[in-house]
């Protein structure tokens, strides 16, 4: 039986950053960081001489050390480290490599319980080696600089954090050091500036100071609930996209969020993933699972009636939850959740549609991010050729499907490579990444060629020769799930989302009481045009009443007085624009855009 995946989109709940770096500068990088992880480890020894050591590998941007402490150590203690981890570079010792046997392997760690643990646990046959770094030996397989002065100085330590011992809830929680090293003071200022400024940014902080989602230990962990003005974001997002591809014939379709386990039986999915289903059981013990994808009842609506050729393409939409057991500890704000909602579209076609129902997702994709400012970059996830085993279809398939997203691809202009393996279980796909504001890059968009569902469930036509073929299926993503999207388009605006996206467009800040009766008659006027609008009727002064707004990010700020009263206009702020002046309320209807994007 072939690895199954789960069928559609899976790549896409995967949280993705992709870094580039070259070859050699990275095996170089690589020593450094690892070799500076056993200068914190003997910087930690100084200052605790009984910790005991647990691992230190070498992780994206840097590296980490684990120690159990008797006494933890606090943020006020890491620079202390930082310096003498400075010290033991200039001291410029070397880094010298020993291979051992297990008994001196054993000696060398003579008060180190978890190192012997390790050393127990290696194969039988391997080879052990150890690093021997001033008065500090580590069991290690490498590599390392020569000289501790090769190390980089531009490094930091940057958190603490509490991480079991071999991530494993049942053991010792161990005490983790993490730090960043790179090669110029540049790269780590600006690494450092991007952190800073991706705390700031972060969602699950923004999204608790503009009141968007919650979550509530009644409900479980991962499952997010959505604020009133969460819930308008969510729904705008969802105009725009049917707004898109409505005209291009998709039709909105309607599912329940549970199905019979036979329903995923005959998709493939259940083989691999019933684990991570959520059960359900109904009365007389019939049991159900929550959907973790959408795909097969879709085929289902497909498969209620005969189709034609001339029906074709059948183009069917829905926004959708998704529920999948995620382990409690990989769960993330709304990045990584139990339940995530996806933009979910299947089109079922004849062979001859491909190329223009692909160019057309295309087309919503592109739109879609040029409207939030990111830019794309697009893998073809092609079948790992010397893996057959793993993907469904014969050869005359794959190599069909393959070539129709290669044509298309061809016809696409942003940047593009190929990912080796990456296709899915049941034909090649492309997918979208995009950069946000802070340089990082997520995966969000894909479009996917499917012949094995069709066959899984029969899904048919009669072609113009009156014989029955089977259909083809394309699915389809173009923000992927709305909870993950939201996270990175939070984190990407920093909360300050464009006028038509923005929970409240407007506030109105009346100056004083007395003109409370006309900034209401502002605010029904905004109303009947659909404009979100809120009306400050506290008895702050206007310079906080300014600032309020400010924080929630709100995008227009109307100030009435008795002047605007007296000539009927408001006073226009436009945030991070400055004053517009006063105006009526027609030229603010023309001059500012409230609605979907174009
Ligand atoms: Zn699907």
């Amino acid at each position: 039986m072939p690895v199954l995946e789960f069928s559609c989109l899976e790549a896409v709940i995967e949280l993705q950053c992709v870094y580039m770096e070259n070859k050699t500068e990275q095996d170089n990088l690589y020593k450094m960081r690892h070799s500076a992880a056993h200068l914190l480890a003997m910087a930690v020894l100084e200052l605790r001489p009984d910790a005991k050591l647990g691992i230190g590998p070498v992780i994206e941007n840097g590296f980490y050390y684990d120690f159990d402490l008797d006494s933890p150590l606090t943020p006020e203690d890491l620079p202390a480290l930082e310096e003498k981890m400075h010290g033991f570079i200039s001291q410029d010792f070397s880094f010298e490599r020993r291979v051992v046997t297990r008994d001196e392997a054993e000696q060398s760690q003579v008060n180190q319980p978890y190192k012997q643990e390790l050393i127990r646990d290696l194969p039988q046959g391997e080879e052990i080696t150890v690093y021997k770094s001033g008065d500090f030996t580590d069991l290690c397989r490498g590599p390392h600089v020569e000289h501790s002065v090769q190390i980089s100085p531009h490094f930091k330590l940057t958190h603490l954090a509490g991480a079991y011992w071999r991530g494993d809830e049942k053991n010792k929680m161990l005490q983790r050091v993490y730090g960043v090293l790179f090669a110029t003071k540049e790269e780590l200022d600006s690494y450092l500036a991007q952190i800073e400024q991706a705390k700031e940014r972060d969602h699950r902080r923004l999204g608790q100071e503009l009141d968007l989602f919650t979550f509530s230990d009644l409900v479980g962990a991962g499952l997010p609930l959505f604020t009133p003005k969460g819930t308008i974001l969510r729904e705008k997002l969802a105009e725009y996209l049917s707004s898109l591809q409505e005209p291009l014939g998709y039709e909105k379709v309607w599912i329940p969020h549970i199905a019979k386990p036979e329903l995923y039986k005959i998709s493939g999915h259940w083989d691999k993933f019933h684990e991570d289903l959520f059960h359900v059981k109904g009365k007389g013990n019939e049991e159900f699972v929550m959907k973790p994808m959408n795909c097969p009842h879709h085929n289902q609506i497909y498969a209620s009636k005969p189709h034609s050729y001339r029906d074709l393409p059948i183009r069917y939409a829905e926004i959708t939850t998704n529920y999948r057991d995620e382990p409690t500890g990989e769960l993330h704000g709304l990045s990584r959740v139990r339940s995530l909602t996806q933009d979910d579209g299947h089109v079922y076609c004849m062979p001859n549609h491909i190329m223009d129902e692909v160019m057309a997702i295309y087309g919503i994709i592109q739109n879609v991010y040029k409207t939030f400012d990111m830019s794309l970059k697009i893998r073809l996830s092609l079948r790992d050729p010397e893996h057959k085993e793993n993907y469904l279809g014969d050869d005359a398939t794959w190599d069909e499907a393959e070539s129709e997203l290669k044509k298309a691809l061809a016809q696409m202009t942003e940047e593009s490579f190929i990912g080796i393996g990456e296709a899915a279980f049941y034909g090649p796909k492309l997918d979208f990444l995009v950069t946000d504001a802070l340089g990082r890059q997520w995966q969000v968009a894909t479009i996917q060629l499917d012949f094995v569902q069709p066959a899984r469930f029969n899904l048919t036509y009669t072609d113009s020769d009156g014989l029955e073929k089977q259909v083809v299926m394309i699915h389809r993503a173009i923000y992927g799930s709305l909870e993950r999207f939201l996270s990175i388009l939070i984190e990407h605006f920093g909360g300050d989302f464009p006028l038509w996206l923005a929970p409240v467009q407007v506030a109105i800040l009346p100056i004083s009481e007395k003109v409370l009766g006309y900034a209401e008659s502002v605010s029904k006027q905004l109303k009947e045009h659909h404009i979100r609008t809120w009306l400050d009727t506290s008895n702050e002064s206007i310079g906080k009443k300014i600032r309020n707004a400010e924080t929630q990010k709100i995008p227009l700020m109307l100030i009435v007085g008795p002047k605007e009263a007296e000539s009927q206009t408001i006073s226009v702020r436009e945030r991070k624009v400055g004053d517009k002046g006063a105006m009526a309320i027609d030229e603010l209807l023309s001059q500012f855009s409230f609605q979907l994007p174009g």
